[in-house]
């Protein structure tokens, strides 16, 4: 049986074994790879099958979005029969249909900064077909903090964006090193439309940069690929480190030099709005008086709807990594934003011994 399973997986991966760049070697890489995929759309689908195809060994879908008419332009795994169907569920029975020797599994969750560092442990690479900058943000920060190689993609109009980021050290580059602000509120699908075959090549490349990482090669690491669907024309870029960023794993409160607000501090601001960026379920368990509760991927993704210039706002977690990550994006915005202090935990230790 066992001889039987290797023949067949030898005819399976035959052209690929030749290539002096995966052999025998690289191809166990691949089988023992696991794999996050975040977002199941356009990217997924023209990403995964190659991944599949080329038998990484597990794969992981998160999505929690149906499948409607206007996505099928350009994620073409899916009919119009499915019409209403979880993307997560669809994708993954085909891509299981492709090649039965690969685990595929799916989930509804939503990946952000409060849910993503326990899942991407999990992997040894993220895929980003996502398609909002918060989502990006959250991958960004949580492969930075586990030190784990993603690919990120992004495709409008007719133009595409591809990079690896490596992340195997603090030296490297991350996402928001490049992508510091958010990008222009016309930068979506719905608004500036999207060409399927640009979506297409875009994942080609974003699958050979995610085999490459799993056999171990980063030559093409830390680089922004950039193409132009409509003239035909590529561009790449070497990315590099920006000193000031908050985003590389330990060095995370060191080297935030910006003031942090002790709850005593409070009294004495005008103007203020205190933002519990926590979850729900903390937030409900209790909080600190006058405050008001926003997620975090709610308060990245829409705060100039949320604040105004002149509001001073002090943003709070249970200590406080979450809100340095959310002042920091909201003072790229031009906003007043400060971080309190030891966050929920010591804000309630300094009420208590107040009373
Ligand atoms: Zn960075």
């Amino acid at each position: 049986m066992f001889y039987h399973r290797c023949v067949v997986a030898n005819q399976r991966y035959q052209a690929q074994l030749v290539l002096p760049e995966i052999g025998i070697d690289g191809q166990a890489k691949l089988a023992a790879a696991k794999v996050l995929c975040v977002g199941c759309g356009g990217l997924a689908a023209s990403v995964l099958p190659y991944l599949v195809a080329a038998g990484v060994g597990e794969i992981m879908l998160l999505d929690d979005d149906i499948i409607s008419l206007s996505n099928l332009n350009r994620q073409i795994l899916f009919t119009e029969q499915q019409l209403g169907e979880y993307k997560a569920k669809v994708l993954a029975a085909r891509l299981t249909q492709q090649n039965p020797t690969v685990q595929i599994n799916w989930d509804l969750s939503r990946f952000n900064l409060e849910t993503g560092l326990p899942i991407v442990a999990g992997y040894d690479l993220v895929l980003d077909c996502s398609d909002d900058y918060a989502t990006k943000l959250a991958i960004n920060f949580c492969c930075a903090r586990l030190a784990k190689p993603w690919v990120y993609a992004s495709v409008l109009g007719w133009d595409g964006q591809v990079a690896l980021f490596s992340l195997q050290n603090r030296e490297q580059p991350c996402y928001k090193c490049w992508q510091i602000k958010a990008p222009q509120a016309t930068a979506s699908c719905s608004v500036s439309g999207v060409l399927g075959a640009a979506v297409n090549i875009v994942g080609s490349y974003q699958a050979s940069l995610a085999l490459q990482a799993l056999l171990g090669n980063f030559a093409q690491a830390n680089r922004l690929f950039i193409f132009d669907l409509w003239t035909l024309e590529q561009q790449q870029f070497e990315l590099a480190k920006r000193q000031d960023c908050v985003f590389h794993g330990d060095n995370l409160i060191h080297e935030w030099t910006q003031p942090l607000l002790n709850w005593a501090q409070l009294a004495n601001l005008a103007n203020i709005r205190l933002i519990d960026i926590r979850t729900l379920a903390e937030w409900e368990r209790g909080h600190l008086p006058a405050a008001e509760h926003i997620t975090i991927g709610r308060l990245i993704a829409q705060a100039p709807q949320l604040f105004t210039l002149e509001q001073t706002l002090v943003i709070y977690c249970n200590q406080q990594s979450l809100s340095l990550l959310a002042v920091e994006n909201l003072r790229h915005l031009g906003l007043q934003a400060f971080v309190l202090n030891g966050g929920y935990q010591a804000a309630i230790q300094q009420i208590q011994q107040q009373q």
